[in-house]
């Protein structure tokens, strides 16, 4: 089977879908991979790399011709119009986007979106939200080292003595562990906060303090259980308390890196205005949740902006930033479902039956399978 791996062209996106080392396996299990000259230059793959591992190098229009094309955004229109009707498509294609899904079905695509895949074991070596998740975790600790005055570890020079930063993480899904992880590892003292119950163990077997929001009806603590896996809107009186509990934290902190995320909702605001004014000056607040809505109202997308004295980074796309391991991660993902659509002579076997091929195929047949 022919496999297209065209040049990402969302802004600011570095990311490629294979990497020679895919390749070479593709190559392996006797598919032709067309690879789009320069598709993986800004994650530093270079063209002689993918030619070595046994692609083929074309144009955008070759890389998007092909009976299965690997992306890690969704295509454009322009792409969309380069891609055969009946043509297959994997990669990340936001699974809440129903307009996004309704123009990949009109362009006659069956496409699987990697976002959807059931959080299972079996699942585990094609989860891409896991994948990118940890590195945007990583990214985001060092980022706001690099943005505060001060240093992270506690430091005790002949010229007196440094404290150590005090880091707040909120929500400690697969990102807000390798957030509180990567600052424990630089030094800081670190405390979390998360809704799901399950979260209190997982923070502490990291070193660090579990903020605890109790709760105070049987409704709190069934809705706090969440849902396979992920969390759920929480009620009212206990978002309050939360954010009561996380002002006063966050008020104490040096760093605040904000992941908290809903599936197909925005996200929840846990750093209200008031919370950031009353901040230390040269605070950092990182909000990984910019690009649903934030988790603090006064963050904006791609930028870095001061407000009351703190800086608040939104950059949407942390794992953009560490682009060569992002893809590497990324590109096995994609290998590990392609497994579940092709068969062993390398012919496309869309296994329907699979849980996992189920959850992931969100266009065939000129139709949208997903409601929102
Ligand atoms: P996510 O990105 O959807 O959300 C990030 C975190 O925000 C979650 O931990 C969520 O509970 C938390 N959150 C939501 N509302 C909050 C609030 N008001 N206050 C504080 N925190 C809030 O989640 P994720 O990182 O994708 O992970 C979700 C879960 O899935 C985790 O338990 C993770 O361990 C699990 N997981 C399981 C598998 C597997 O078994 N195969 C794979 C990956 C992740």
């Amino acid at each position: 089977m022919q496999i297209g791996i065209p040049r990402e062209t969302l802004a600011g996106e570095t990311r490629v879908a294979a990497t020679p080392e895919t390749v070479k396996k593709y190559a392996a299990a006797k598919h032709t991979v067309i690879v789009e000259c320069g598709a993986g230059a800004a994650a530093h793959y270079e063209d002689e790399a993918y030619a070595q591992a046994g692609a083929t190098l074309g144009d955008a229009a070759q890389a998007l011709g092909t009976e299965l094309v690997l992306k890690v955004r969704a295509p454009n229109a322009e792409e969309r119009a380069r891609m055969q009707r009946g043509a297959v498509l994997a990669g990340m294609l936001d699974p809440y986007d129903q307009a996004g899904l309704a123009a990949l079905a009109e362009a006659g695509l069956t496409a699987f979106a990697l976002e959807a895949a059931p959080r299972i074991t079996r699942a585990q070596s094609l989860d891409v939200l896991s994948s990118q998740a940890n590195l945007a975790g990583y990214k985001a600790v060092l980022l706001a080292a690099n943005q505060y005055g001060r240093l992270f570890p506690m430091m005790m020079t002949a010229a007196g003595t440094l404290k150590a930063a005090r880091v707040v993480v909120l929500g400690a899904g697969v990102a807000g562990l390798q957030a509180i992880a990567t600052a424990k590892r630089l030094g800081a003292m670190v405390e979390a906060s998360d809704v799901r119950p399950a979260a209190k163990e997982q923070i502490e077997s990291l070193g660090a303090k579990f903020i605890d929001v109790p709760f105070e009806t049987d409704e709190e603590r069934e809705i706090a259980q969440g849902v396979g896996g992920y969390a759920r809107p929480m009620p009212a009186a206990w978002m309050a308390r939360q954010a009561a509990l996380v002002s006063q934290r966050c008020a104490q902190a040096d760093i605040v890196i904000s992941t908290a995320l809903i599936p197909g909702r925005p996200a929840p605001v846990l750093i209200a205005e008031e919370t950031v004014r009353a901040m230390k000056p040269g605070s950092v607040i990182v909000d990984l949740a910019v690009e649903r809505g934030g988790n603090c109202p006064l963050s904006e997308k791609d930028r870095i902006v001061q407000k009351h004295g703190v800086s608040l980074i939104g950059y949407s796309n942390l794992p953009a930033l560490v682009p060569t391991d992002a893809s590497a991660l990324y590109a096995r993902n994609l290998l590990d479902f392609l497994k579940l659509i092709t068969n062993a002579d390398g012919a496309l076997a869309i296994q329907q039956d699979d849980e996992i091929v189920k959850a992931c195929m969100v266009c065939a047949d000129g139709k949208v399978l997903r409601s929102a």
